[in-house]
C-alpha cells in the first residue's frame, strides 16, 4: 500500500521560501519538533487521565539522537502517534490563511518566530535544515496500522505502512548540505541547552558515562564498573512553575546561579503566578545594579509553557523593568506576531501593568518590613525605583510611599519625612519649599558646609536617573523645588526676607566691582556684590539653576539648540562682608589690588574643580610670588 499526494497549499512551492526566507534561526526546527513531541507525550497522558486510553503510559520521554555518517537529526517520542489519515490532516494541511497573505508577511519578515506560529509550520521547520523528512509513527489508537510519510521538500509526499512496534512518534531529518552544523553533539547540546532546558517532560539527548561500585575484590577492595545512563538534558519542574510556599531562599538564589552563573546574587525576587485574566507565571530578579545599564538589561527570558522562545523582552515588560533578571512564562503572549502588533495587543498590556504592580507591592513590603533591610539595599534598587516613578505614572503612585531621598550625612528619607524635616529652614519667603542638592559632593564641598552652616540639608542626587527625577519631582510635588548647592551663595539659595545689611557704600561697591571685572576679564564670568555673613566666602562662582538644567538638557540632545549654543554663564558672587574685600579696596598698590582679586577668584575656582591647565599654573605662580 502505497499513496502519493500533493500537500494542500495554495502556493506552487513553499519550502524554497521557506529556506531562503528564514535564513536566520535555523535552530528553532529543533525546538519546534521538540516541542511537538512534548504536546504529543502530554495528549497521551491527559487521553489516559480522562479514560480514553486504557494502555500503559511507560516512562514518557522525548529522544534527540543524531548520525554524523547518515546524515540524520531524530526526534522521537512515546506520545499518541499519528495514525495515516492524522498524518494527511495535520501535516499535509498546512494550516494557513491564504497564500497572498503569506506570501506578503514573508516577504517583510527576517523572524522565523513569527512566520512559523502565525502560519502554523512548526512541522515544516525541519525544511530549513533538511532535505528530506520522514515520519514513522504508530497511534495509541486501538487496532492502528503504524505510518511511515516522507517528503523531499516539494510538495509531493509519500504515505506507506510504517514499522514503528511501540506507540509513539519518531521523526527523522535528512541534513542539508548547508546545514551539517547541526550534526554535531555540542551544537545539538547548545540548541538544546538554549530552548528545552525547562520543557516539562524528559528529553534524552545522548549517554552519560558514570563509574558505579561493583562489588568488592578478593583483597577487599571496592570494584567499579563503568555504567552509560542516559543524558536528561532538562529539569521537568523548574521552580516557576512551583508554588511558593514549597520553595526556600536557596531555591531561588540555586535558580539564579542556574541561570547566570557568573552573577551577583540577587537582592530578591517576586515570584508571578496569576491564572485569571492570562495565565502567568514566572520569577523576577532584582539583580544588583551596576552602573552600566545596557550590559544589564534583556536578560528576561521568555517561555511559553516552558518551551524558552526569547529574551527579547521589551514590549512585554515595562521599559523599567528591563532591569530585572529572571524568567516569564505566559502562553498567553502572542509570541509570532509583529512588534508593533504586540505593544497593542490587550494581553500584553495587562501582562504589563500586572508585573509593574506586582514589583511596586513588592518594594513596599519590604519597606515596611525591615526598613533598615530596605535602606542597605537602596543603593542598588534607588535607581531603579526612580527610574520606574519618571517613566510609569501608576509605578510613581506606589512608590511615592517608599522612595527615599539620601542626604549627604547618609540618612534616608520618605518624601514626606523629608518634607517635615526641612519645611522650617527651607521655605522660602513665598511659601515655596527649596530642596537643595549635590550631583558631586567632593567638587562642591565648599558649597555644602556653606548651606549646611545656614542649617539647610543637602541631598545626595548623583544617579544617572536624578536629573529626570528631580524634574519629575517638581512636577509631582506641591510647591517644592529643587537647587543644586552651587546654583547660588548659601545666603541666597533659599530668598528669605532677612537679607544681611551692606557694611559698603553703594559707592566702594562700584569701585570692589570694576577691580574684580577688570582682574577676572572674562565675558563668560558676570561679578556681582553681594552683602553676604561675613563668615562666607569671599568670592562664589555659581551657575543660575535654569540655565544650568537648559544647558545640561542641549547636551543630552534635548534639542534645545538655543540653550546648547549658549557659551557657559557664571555669576562671580563677592561678598562685601568680607574682611578680605575691604583689603582689597583699601589697598593702594594697584598691582597687588588686581592680584589679591585674581586670587581670591582663583580660589573659588579651585574650590569647584573649575580652575586647570594654564590658569592653575599661573595661580600656583603667583601664590607663591604673593607668599
Ligand atoms: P502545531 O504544533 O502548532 O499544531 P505543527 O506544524 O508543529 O503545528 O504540527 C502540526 C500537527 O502535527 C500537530 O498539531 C500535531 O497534531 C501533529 N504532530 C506533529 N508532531 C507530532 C508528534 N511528534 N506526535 C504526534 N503528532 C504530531
Ligand atoms: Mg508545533
Amino acid at each position: 500500500m502505497q499513496e502519493k499526494g500533493t500537500i494542500s497549499i495554495h502556493t506552487e512551492n513553499i519550502f524554497p521560501i521557506i529556506k531562503k526566507f528564514l535564513y536566520s534561526d535555523h535552530e528553532i526546527f529543533l525546538r519546534e519538533l521538540v516541542s511537538n513531541a512534548v504536546d504529543a507525550t502530554q495528549k497521551i497522558k491527559r487521553l489516559s487521565s480522562l479514560g480514553q486510553y486504557n494502555g500503559e503510559l511507560g516512562d514518557l520521554r522525548v529522544e534527540v539522537a543524531f548520525d554524523e555518517e547518515a546524515k540524520t537529526i531524530t526526534i522521537s517520542d512515546n506520545g499518541l502517534g499519528m495514525t495515516a489519515d492524522e498524518i494527511k490532516k495535520y501535516i499535509n494541511q498546512i494550516a494557513f490563511s491564504g497564500a497572498t497573505e503569506f506570501m506578503e508577511k514573508f516577504k517583510e519578515s527576517k523572524d522565523a518566530n513569527e512566520i512559523i506560529g502565525r502560519f502554523g509550520l512548526g512541522f515544516y521547520s525541519a525544511f530549513m535544515v533538511a532535505d528530506r523528512v520522514e515520519i514513522e509513527t504508530l497511534s495509541y489508537q486501538d487496532g492502528a496500522e503504524p505510518a511511515h510519510w516522507t517528503c523531499d521538500g516539494s510538495t509531493e509526499f509519500e504515505i506507506s505502512e510504517g514499522s514503528l512496534a511501540e506507540r509513539g512518534t519518531e521523526i527523522t531529518l535528512h541534513i542539508n548540505k548547508d546545514s551539517e552544523e547541526f550534526l554535531s553533539k555540542h551544537r545539538l547540546q547548545e540548541i538544546l541547552d538554549k530552548y528545552c532546558k525547562f520543557l516539562p517532560v524528559p528529553i534524552k539527548f545522548g549517554t552519560n558515562t558514570q563509574e558505579e561500585e561493583d562489588g568488592v575484590d578478593e583483597e577487599g577492595k571496592t570494584k567499579y564498573k563503568s555504567v552509560e545512563t542516559d543524558n536528561i538534558i532538562n529539569e521537568t519542574n523548574p521552580i516557576w512553575t512551583k508554588s511558593p510556599n514549597d520553595l526556600k531562599d536557596e531555591d531561588y538564589l540555586d535558580f539564579y546561579k542556574q541561570l547566570y552563573p557568573f552573577s551577583e546574587d540577587p537582592l530578591f525576587w517576586i515570584h508571578l503566578n496569576v491564572d485569571y485574566p492570562f495565565n502567568l507565571t514566572g520569577v523576577l530578579y532584582f539583580p544588583k545594579l551596576k552602573n552600566d545599564f545596557e550590559v544589564q538589561k534583556n536578560k528576561i527570558k521568555l517561555y511559553s509553557r516552558q518551551v524558552f522562545i526569547t529574551d527579547e523582552v521589551k514590549d512585554i515588560v515595562p521599559e523599567f523593568l528591563m532591569l530585572l533578571h529572571g524568567v516569564i512564562d505566559s502562553p498567553d503572549i502572542p509570541l509570532n506576531v509583529s512588534r508593533s502588533f504586540l505593544q497593542a495587543d490587550g494581553n500584553v498590556k495587562k501582562i504589563n501593568s500586572y508585573i509593574t504592580k506586582k514589583v511596586a507591592d513588592k518594594l513596599a513590603e519590604l519597606f515596611k518590613s525591615d526598613r533598615k533591610a530596605f535602606e542597605e539595599k537602596w543603593t542598588d534598587i534607588g535607581l531603579f525605583v526612580k527610574y520606574g516613578m519618571v517613566s510609569e505614572e501608576k509605578f510613581y503612585d506606589k512608590a511615592k510611599d517608599f522612595v527615599l531621598l539620601s542626604n549627604t550625612k547618609n540618612e534616608n528619607y520618605t518624601l514626606n519625612e523629608y518634607k517635615d524635616k526641612v519645611t522650617p529652614e527651607q521655605t522660602d519667603k513665598d511659601g515655596q519649599l527649596v530642596y537643595i542638592y549635590t550631583n558631586d559632593p567632593a567638587k562642591q564641598d565648599a558649597f555644602i558646609q556653606s548651606a549646611n552652616k545656614k542649617g539647610y540639608d543637602i541631598l545626595l542626587m548623583n544617579s544617572p536617573i536624578d536629573n529626570h527625577f528631580i524634574g519629575h519631582l517638581e512636577q509631582k510635588l506641591d510647591k517644592t523645588s529643587f537647587k543644586r548647592v552651587d546654583a547660588d551663595v548659601a545666603d541666597k539659595l533659599i530668598k528669605k526676607e532677612d537679607a544681611l545689611e551692606h557694611v559698603l557704600t553703594e559707592e566702594e561697591a562700584t569701585k570692589v566691582k570694576d577691580i574684580f571685572n577688570k582682574a577676572i576679564n572674562k565675558p563668560a564670568y558676570k561679578v556681582e556684590l553681594e552683602s553676604l555673613n561675613p563668615d562666607e566666602l569671599p568670592v562664589t562662582v555659581t551657575m543660575d539653576e535654569f540655565m544650568r538644567r537648559m544647558k545640561e538638557m542641549a547636551a543630552m540632545g534635548g534639542g534645545m539648540g538655543f540653550y546648547g549654543s549658549m557659551p557657559d554663564n557664571y555669576k562671580v558672587i563677592v561678598n562685601g562682608n568680607h574682611k578680605l574685600i575691604s583689603r582689597i579696596l583699601n589697598e593702594e598698590n594697584t598691582e597687588v589690588q588686581a592680584a589679591l582679586s585674581k586670587q581670591a577668584f582663583d580660589l573659588a575656582l579651585l574650590s569647584q574643580g573649575l580652575l586647570t591647565g594654564a590658569e592653575l599654573t599661573e595661580f600656583v605662580n603667583r601664590s607663591v610670588n604673593l607668599i
